[in-house]
């Protein structure tokens, strides 16, 4: 049975070393990292995602704000919102959660942000930036919690076959952009790919953020892979991933549960980058 990878954990040892940041930061410079949120309409999963961040900030003691805009909110108007959070020199991170209520453009918005204050790594600059493999810049949050999570196994990444299912920009493209820069052979697939599962069994790290729940089959796990799950399926039953865990876990040398896997990484992350963005200021 493959060991599992516990997210939770991981996260809890990631926000303590931030706190320990952040009242160094406070000591030394009387600076306080500031993250200000920026949500749009009532989505509910996005409430609850918000909710979480400020949570979490609050622990680590990160000053967090959360601006609460109207879903009728006029494009022009959110980015001036945007501009105005730019300019303020007390906020460190910007975070726009997403996604966006309809009418409005998410690149138009995201590409406003100030990229020194993009904690989540998406303004096109950052991510130029990943591509290029040139630093300093910030790395969206989920993927680079998968990276420490690859790395906390102690298996070298180099020469591996890492196949990567999803092609969003938030999770799959920059994973595939990571995992190159470790000297993986990387492949990435998507709803074209001709034959999955296939595709699949030649990973011997496979990852998978698609958003359908238990998707990828024990049978379509290389034995002995590292499977990292960023899926989250919200069922009547409960939260799920995108693998069938039940099955994977025969298979897979380690693996990434879900809930408890990824999702508090990514939340650990948006604390890190945060800190490092007020530490850059
Ligand atoms: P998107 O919907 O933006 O992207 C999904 C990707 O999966 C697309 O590239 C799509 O292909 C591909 N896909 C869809 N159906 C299939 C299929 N049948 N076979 C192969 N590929 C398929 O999702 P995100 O990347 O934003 O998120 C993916 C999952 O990860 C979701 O469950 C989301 O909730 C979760 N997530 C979890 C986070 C965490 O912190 N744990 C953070 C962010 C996301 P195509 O491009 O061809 O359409």
């Amino acid at each position: 049975m493959g060991q599992i990878i516990d997210g939770k954990m991981m996260a809890q040892g990631i926000r303590d070393e931030v706190a320990k940041g952040v009242k160094e930061l406070q000591r030394k410079m009387g600076i306080t990292p500031k993250l200000s949120v920026v949500l749009v309409g009532g989505d509910a999963g996005s409430q609850v995602y918000v909710r979480n961040k400020e949570k979490a900030c609050a622990e680590v003691g990160i000053t967090s704000e959360t601006i609460r805009l109207d879903a009728s909110i006029k494009e022009k108007d959110l980015i001036g919102v945007v501009n105005k959070l730019n300019e303020d020199s007390k906020v460190h991170g910007i975070l726009v959660q997403l996604p966006l209520p309809k009418g409005l453009s998410e690149l138009n918005v995201l590409n406003n942000i100030d990229p020194k204050k993009d904690v989540d790594g998406l303004h096109p600059v950052n991510m130029g930036k990943l591509l290029k493999g040139e630093g300093p810049y910030f790395l969206p949050c989920t993927p680079q919690g998968v990276m420490e999570m690859l790395l906390s196994t102690g298996v070298e990444i180099k020469g591996k076959n890492a196949v990567v299912v999803g092609r969003s920009n938030i999770v799959g493209k920059p994973m595939a952009i990571m995992l190159l820069e470790k000297h993986a052979t990387v492949t990435i697939c998507h709803s074209r790919t001709n034959d999955l599962p296939a595709e699949c069994r030649r990973g011997d790290i496979l990852v998978a953020a698609v958003g359908r729940p238990k998707m990828i089959k024990g049978n379509w796990i290389k034995p002995g892979a590292i499977v990292i799950d960023v899926g989250m399926n919200r069922l009547d039953t409960g939260l799920v991933g995108d693998v069938d865990f039940e099955e994977a876990k025969e298979v897979a040398s380690y693996i990434t549960p879900v809930p408890k896997g990824v999702g508090p990484m990514t939340i650990a992350m948006l604390l890190k980058n945060t800190l490092t963005a007020a530490g850059r200021a």
